[in-house]
């Protein structure tokens, strides 16, 4: 099964030869490839949900403000703001994006799904799945099994981190892996699925990493929202059968292309960008001269 996650096309003969869905080959992968139990792979994701969920409510519930300042309890502000923009369904899924990414940012614990970067991404948009279609517990697990899946593939055409594709490669992939487990959970076929991975990506592609102060607060936060919302936007028009023209595969590999030929300057070493900006860089200054500050005595001599 070596070749299996290699591609998008790999993945579906593998299960269509074997008539397995895709979220099973996820699992023979785990147990034949990796040694693990069948029960500890699925105990394992009901705990890291669970992980996902306390996140969200955290972030909606406690005081979130960064060290930095930069992040200041920005996902209650959403939630609970009067005025709504598109449905309430759509407010509460900006808002619980951003709530568990605020918990990463002020140093909760979050699922690095695939990156802690990226973390707000797949609990934004299961959460709310979940909610509004009252799925299963089951089903959304089976929904990150095949958004491992999309990850693994990725990682191995592209890449998964920001300092080595940018900031597609994290919050691009954790919109890939959401809009793909969004439409397996909605009963899409593989097609489907693939499909809206491939919208994803192609709304994604191109996007730097330029945390300013190279702290994982801004952008990121807000990326985060907008990742979840681009998952959804492509889980509605993939279920539709409107086709991405350029197969997942293709696009996954442009992604990788694009990373590689990304300066160095937009691959989280916080040089260009927001983080090169005027404001960006006066903020990086202050938070330098509070952890000198922060330092002991000794430490500064
Ligand atoms: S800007 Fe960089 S650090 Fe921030 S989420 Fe994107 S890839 Fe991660």
């Amino acid at each position: 099964m070596s070749y299996l996650f290699a591609s998008f096309e790999g993945w579906k003969q593998y299960c269509e030869a074997n008539n397995v869905e895709l979220f099973e080959a996820v699992i023979e992968y785990e147990t034949v490839q990796k040694g693990k139990q069948e029960q500890a792979i699925w105990d394992g994701l009901q705990h890291a949900y669970g992980v996902m969920k306390d996140a969200v409510e955290t972030g909606l519930n406690e005081e979130m403000t960064s060290r930095s300042g930069m992040i200041n309890n920005g996902a209650k502000k959403v939630y609970k703001h009067p005025v709504v923009v598109l449905s309430p369904e759509f407010q509460r899924l900006i808002s619980r994006a951003l709530a568990a990414k605020e918990v990463n940012s002020c140093m909760g614990r979050v699922v690095a799904a695939p990156t802690a970067g990226a973390s707000g991404i797949l609990p934004g948009t299961l959460y709310t799945l979940q909610e509004i279609h009252e799925l299963s517990d089951r089903k959304i697990l089976e929904g990150l099994l095949v958004g491992a899946g999309i990850a693994l593939i990725i990682e191995e055409k592209a890449s998964l981190a920001g300092a080595v594709g940018g900031c597609q490669a994290e919050t691009g992939s954790a919109a890939a892996m959401a809009a793909g487990a969004m439409v397996y959970c909605l009963g899409g076929s593989i097609d489907q699925i693939f499909n809206a991975v491939a919208i994803t990506i192609q709304c994604m592609l191109g996007l730097v990493c330029d945390p300013v102060a190279g702290l994982v607060e801004v952008p990121c936060v807000v990326r985060n929202a907008s990742a979840a919302a681009i998952a959804n936007s492509s889980a509605q028009i993939a279920l539709a059968d409107v086709s991405a023209v350029i197969p997942v595969d293709e696009c996954v590999e442009a992604m990788g292309e694009i990373g590689s030929s990304m300066e160095s300057k937009y691959k989280e070493t916080a040089m260009g960008g927001l983080a090169a900006t005027l404001t960006g860089q006066n903020i990086s200054k202050r938070v330098l001269i509070q952890d000198i500050e922060m330092l002991p005595d000794e430490d500064v001599e």
